[in-house]
């Protein structure tokens, strides 16, 4: 199994922890919590030259966030697969059952993230959970 992490944006809160479970993930490890703008900043460090960095770190602070990281065989390819593309106009073109289809309501504001590879999840899970155990 591989590991992924999952992250349920300010936007979405409440409607995606069935979704989770009806796509066959389990769930190993899971938080609620309000970023910093530090650590939101860091979360999307990859992003820092691009327009949308500010709006995206606002947006990212301004309520609760759900952490989870998620496991399956291919769970990192699986979960981008379920989210659907960045943009919820293409997703609605594109996958129209995927989670952005459904839920997102623009491009910022498009109601999850998912780790792009196993090396980001690892980052990205070492930077919200700290040290995890392996399974
Ligand atoms: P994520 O990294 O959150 O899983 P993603 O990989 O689909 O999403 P990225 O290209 O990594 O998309 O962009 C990161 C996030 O930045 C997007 O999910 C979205 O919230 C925001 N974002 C991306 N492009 C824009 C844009 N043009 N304008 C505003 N916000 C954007
Ligand atoms: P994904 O979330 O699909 O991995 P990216 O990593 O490219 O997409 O972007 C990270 C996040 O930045 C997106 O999920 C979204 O919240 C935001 N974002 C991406 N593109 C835009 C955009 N053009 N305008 C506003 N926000 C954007
Ligand atoms: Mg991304």
């Amino acid at each position: 199994h591989e590991e992924t992490l999952a992250v349920i944006k300010p936007d979405a809160m409440g409607e995606h922890k069935a979704e989770v479970e009806a796509g066959g993930f389990t769930v190993t490890q899971m938080k609620e919590m309000v970023l910093s703008r530090e650590m939101a900043e860091q979360f999307y460090k990859e992003h820092q030259s691009k327009p949308f960095f500010n709006q995206l770190v606002d947006f990212m602070c301004r309520g609760p966030c759900l952490m989870l990281i998620l496991s399956k065989v291919n769970a990192v390819e699986e979960w981008r697969a379920m989210m659907g593309p960045t943009d919820p106009a293409e997703a609605r073109n594109m996958a129209a059952n995927s989670l952005r289809a459904r839920f997102a309501k623009d491009i910022l504001q498009n109601s999850v993230h998912g780790s792009s590879d196993c090396q980001h999840a690892r980052d990205k899970i070492h930077l919200i959970f700290g040290e995890v155990d392996p399974e």
